[in-house]
């Protein structure tokens, strides 16, 4: 990207709500069911039927609201965004229009721990999904799937703040973290839950007019909206740098190809004949809602990125880590609890605890060994019970039988070998079998030792402490 044009850029963002059922009728809200079993009059759109709000939808948008540090209107609406489209039975989406639930938020963007940016949100409001078309291209046909249909959603509409693809990544990923925190949405993209519309323009680095900006459609995940954006860049500077206008238009991200193609020159406002939704009463936000979501958000992302680094000490890596997910930075406190040396337990979460969980399962669901296993595992090794090489093995053991580590250590005998006698008969027999070894190590290489003491690592099988069978070889040899 040349330093001629500034990109610009700023994203609509539709979230599916985590509530049992959905906004407007009593049908489940959940996804993967036989097509067109989670349906009823009312979702279905049928004359006659009428809406009844689901006030945990509200619930939980005003949560998403708050924690994305925008100001919730004391008095709100829904009104009807009336389009054509096989998958709307009704002809009008039930939205929000000029009074939207919420406004004026701020999420703020890091790389690297560093702040990169400060995203104003526009607004936030709650509107119904729309079904699901599935196209048969092989057999020229099309089906509908009114599963989704009334699913519970909220859009977010950033400021145009974002000055890159990647920021554009980042921001996506920061708001995931937000919303999966306060359990608004599980956020699968795959499933649908998320969904992320770019706006993109360039305009001369330097001036303030906005230029003609393009939406990206259909990306399904963090690294296609960064990929799109990026293409789309490319495409609009080519454009303008030959002397062309770029034209106010929606595109397709297509993945396999990896660019974007023209989709619809974009609708005009005015097409959706807005107006109030009579069939649904303004809502009123009082304090009580208010105070009642606010209580319901716990610690956010960033907020406990920085505790944990200035409480327990931990790299900043480590808390990117740890505060990954909610479940996993309670897990790293829960196991504090039992066994407070922060960085230790940093340390196995970070190496083998995850590891062992990406080989095992899919998601962090339930994270294993249970906290205090894991302490009780943390604190052998701290006291010179087990070597870490035998904690590695005791781990494992602990991972997937849940047995307490002090009780197999116990029952496999394996404590550490830490008495001088015994630690120095090792280092002798080590000696007389590794004549080559001693031999360079007294012609001056003093790395051999490392090798005998992998000797004697090797011959008790990780129990001996490995200090101490340095200094009892060295004491042999030196003399
Ligand atoms: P529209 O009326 O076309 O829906 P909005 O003003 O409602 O446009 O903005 C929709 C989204 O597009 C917002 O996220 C906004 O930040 C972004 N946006 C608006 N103008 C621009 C622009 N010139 N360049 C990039 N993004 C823009
Ligand atoms: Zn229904
Ligand atoms: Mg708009």
């Amino acid at each position: 990207m040349s330093s001629a044009y500034e990109v610009v850029i700023g994203l609509e963002v539709h979230v599916e709500l985590q509530t049992r059922s959905k906004i407007f009728c009593a049908c489940p809200n959940r996804f993967g069911q036989s097509p067109n079993t989670d349906v009823c009059p009312v979702c279905l759109g049928l004359p006659g039927s009428l809406p009844v709000f689901n006030e945990n939808v509200l619930h939980l948008a005003v949560k998403a609201a708050l924690a994305l540090n925008c100001l919730v209107a004391s008095y709100s609406k829904f009104d009807r965004k009336t389009y054509f489209y096989p998958d709307l039975p009704k002809a009008y989406q039930i939205s929000q229009y000029d009074l939207p639930l919420a406004r004026n938020g701020r999420v703020d963007v890091f790389k690297d721990g560093k702040q990169v940016r400060s995203v104003g949100i526009d607004r936030l409001h709650m509107e119904e999904d729309a079904g699901k078309l599935l196209h048969d291209e092989g057999k020229n046909t099309s089906y509908v799937d009114y599963n989704r249909s009334g699913v519970p959603l909220v859009e977010i509409v950033t400021a145009p703040d974002l000055r890159s693809p990647e920021e554009a990544r980042l921001f996506l990923e920061a708001l995931k973290k937000i919303l999966l925190y306060t359990e608004v949405s599980d956020c699968r993209m795959e499933e649908g839950s998320l969904r992320c519309d770019a706006n993109v323009s360039l305009r001369v680095r330097g001036t303030k007019e906005l230029g003609r900006k393009v939406e990206i459609k259909n990306m399904n995940s963090f690294k296609s909206v960064q990929k799109g954006l990026e293409y789309e860049v490319q495409r609009q500077e080519s454009i303008l740098q030959a002397g062309g206008t770029v034209f106010q238009e929606t595109r397709r991200w297509a993945e396999e190809q990896a660019i974007t193609l023209e989709m619809r020159s974009k609708e005009e406002e005015q097409d959706y004949r807005y107006f109030p939704e009579p069939d649904l009463p303004p809502l009123v936000i009082d304090e009580l809602m208010l105070r009642q979501a606010a209580a319901a958000i716990p610690e956010l992302p960033v907020q406990r990125n920085r505790r944990l680094i200035e409480i327990y000490g931990i790299t900043s890596y480590q808390a990117e880590v740890l505060t990954s997910s909610k479940k996993l930075a309670d897990y790293f406190e829960d196991t504090l609890q039992f066994h407070h040396h922060p960085a230790h337990v940093a340390n196995w979460i970070l190496g083998d605890v995850l590891s062992l969980q990406k080989s095992t399962a899919r998601e962090m669901d339930l994270l294993k060994p249970a906290p205090e296993n894991l302490a009780a595992l943390v604190q052998l090794v701290d006291e010179g019970v087990i070597s870490g090489r035998t904690a590695k093995e005791v781990m494992v053991e602990t991972f997937h039988t849940g047995q307490h580590p002090r009780r197999i250590v116990q029952e496999k005998g394996l404590v550490q070998i830490r008495d001088e006698n015994q630690v120095r008969e090792l280092a002798v027999q080590a000696i007389e079998t590794n004549p080559e070894a001693v031999q360079d190590y007294l012609a001056g290489n003093k790395k051999a030792i490392a090798f005998l003491v992998g000797q004697i690592m090797k011959a008790t099988r990780g129990q001996a402490n490995p200090q101490m069978a340095a200094a009892a070889l060295k004491k042999e040899l030196d003399g």
